[in-house]
C-alpha cells in the first residue's frame, strides 16, 4: 500500500510518515502542491493524505486538479479549521475523508484502512484515442479489434493509460508490473514495452506508445503533449 503525504509542516508531516510506515505502508512526502504535481500521481498511490493549507495554494485547488484528470485516489484531508464550510468543500471536491487537526494518529491509520476498503481504487475503462483498456475485465480494444496482452503487458499498459500524456519512468513501471521487485532489469523492461507496443501500434495511424529518452515511456494524447 502506497501513500502520498502533502504536509508543508515538516514535523507533522515526518510524524504520519513514519507512523504510516511503522503500520506496513510505503511513504512518500510532498511539502508543496506544486511537489505533489511533479509526482506522476495517477495509479501509483493507495492514498493521499492532503493538508489543506499549503504554501503555495490550497488542497482544495490541487484536488480539482487531481479529479480533473480522472485521478480517483482516495484522498482524506487534514485541516486545522474545523469550520464546516472546509469540510463541506472538501467533500465536494472530491475528498473522501477529513480529519481536523489535531487528531490521534490512531483516527488516522483506522480511516486509511477503512478507505482502502471501501473506496473503489480503478476507473473501469481507460481510454486514449481509439484505444480503449477495460480494467475489470482485463480487455484492451484498439479501433475495434481486441488485443491480447500478457499480465505484464496490461500491467505495462495500465499504468500508462493512467498517466496518458505524461511521461511515466522506468522505476515505476518496473515496479507496477513486476509488483515492487526493485531488481530493475532494463533490457526485460523493453523487451516487454516493445511487444506491447506492436500489439497496440502495429498497423494503426497513430503511433500512441512513445518513448521519453532518459525517462521511460508514455502513451501519447493528441492536442494533450
Ligand atoms: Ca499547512
Amino acid at each position: 500500500m502506497r501513500v502520498l503525504i502533502i504536509e508543508d509542516e515538516k514535523k507533522l508531516s515526518a510524524f504520519i510518515a513514519k507512523g504510516l510506515a511503522q503500520e506496513g505502508f510505503s511513504v512518500d512526502t510532498a511539502a508543496s502542491a506544486a511537489e505533489a504535481e511533479k509526482q506522476t500521481l495517477n495509479g501509483v498511490y493507495d492514498l493521499i493524505v492532503m493538508d489543506v493549507n499549503l504554501p503555495d495554494g490550497d488542497g482544495f485547488t490541487l484536488l480539482e486538479e487531481l479529479r480533473r484528470q480522472g485521478d480517483q485516489t482516495p484522498v482524506i484531508m487534514l485541516t486545522a479549521r474545523g469550520s464546516v464550510d472546509d469540510k463541506v468543500r472538501g467533500l465536494e471536491t472530491g475528498a473522501n475523508d477529513y480529519l481536523t487537526k489535531p487528531f490521534s494518529f490512531r483516527e488516522l491509520v483506522a480511516r486509511a484502512r477503512v478507505l482502502m476498503r471501501t473506496v473503489e481504487k480503478n476507473t473501469d475503462v481507460l481510454a486514449a484515442g481509439d484505444l480503449t483498456l477495460d480494467v475489470r475485465a482485463r480487455k484492451a480494444v484498439r479501433a475495434g479489434k481486441t488485443i491480447e496482452l500478457t499480465n505484464k503487458e496490461f500491467a505495462l499498459l495500465e499504468i500508462l493509460l493512467r498517466n496518458a500524456g505524461r511521461p511515466v519512468s522506468r522505476a515505476v513501471l518496473w515496479e507496477h508490473a513486476w509488483e515492487g521487485s526493485f531488481e530493475v532489469d532494463s533490457n526485460v523492461l523493453d523487451v516487454h514495452v516493445g511487444r506491447l507496443r506492436r500489439k497496440i501500434d502495429a498497423g494503426a495511424g497513430d503511433k500512441l506508445l512513445q518513448t521519453v529518452y532518459g525517462v521511460g515511456y508514455k502513451i501519447e494524447v493528441q492536442g494533450r503533449a
